[in-house]
């Protein structure tokens, strides 16, 4: 083990940056009391359980705050969040979320929500080297790919950042339902719903892209069998 190294003098930023953090804490005993003020037993009921009917996978983006812009409250959104919204097939961390959301919380509808303006889309569509996020950006630059031809048919620069942002979105939701969690439940139970939709940073609305529901017909070579009933 190496020797602990000698405390360093906070220096000016580290200052400020405590502060910032500790003003979070206040606004949370602010809001925590505000809550209780309100409804006595707020937090009594909300610890009990959890059936939210929402999964949301949404981009890591400061604004795009689920809750805030679905005018949600604690309990009703279940989310995942990552770099550009994106559905990879061999992240542990979005299937757990995913399977725990659809089999034993038994969401009834799974949103994917891309958003105008998003810098990891914005990135993919560079060829600047990102370090260990270019793996993460290769996802969006395959769906950059397969839509070459409509992209560059769209003015160059916010257009065009834009439509990918909407394309993407669309392709994570094909990626869901090609994944056995949501076959399987389309299968046991005829739901989740599944949705992609676009956020506009521009006026603070959601637009519905496209959806998804159990009577979707995956493509045979991501349809996968089903167990035979009992
Ligand atoms: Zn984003």
């Amino acid at each position: 083990m190496s020797q602990p190294t000698q405390p360093t003098q906070p220096t000016q930023r580290h200052r400020a940056d405590i502060c910032d953090s500790d003003l979070l804490l206040l606004q949370n005993k602010a809001w925590a009391q505000a809550m209780v003020g309100r409804d006595a037993r707020y937090f009594a009921r909300l610890s009990d359980t959890q059936s939210p009917k929402f999964l949301w996978i949404g981009c890591a983006d400061s604004r795009v705050a689920a809750d805030t812009i679905t005018g949600t409250q604690p309990g009703q959104l279940f989310v995942h969040r990552n770099i550009a919204n994106v559905v990879v097939h061999t992240d542990l961390n979005l299937l757990s979320v995913l399977a725990y959301a659809v089999e034993v919380l038994e969401v009834e509808h799974v949103i994917v929500c891309g958003h105008h303006g998003c810098g990891g889309v914005k990135a993919a569509m560079t060829q600047r080297d990102y370090g260990l996020l270019n793996k993460w950006l290769l996802n969006i630059k395959e769906v950059y790919a397969h839509h070459i031809e409509e992209l560059e048919a769209v003015p160059a620069g916010k257009p065009r950042e834009d439509r990918l942002c909407e394309l993407n979105a669309v392709s994570q939701l094909q990626n869901l339902a090609k994944t056995l969690i949501i076959q399987k439940a389309w299968n046991e139970r005829g739901g989740p719903f599944l949705h992609a939709w676009v956020y506009d940073l521009g006026d603070g609305v959601l637009h519905q892209l496209d959806s998804l529901g159990p009577d979707h017909q995956v493509a045979s070579p991501f349809r996968l069998d089903m167990p035979e009933e009992g």
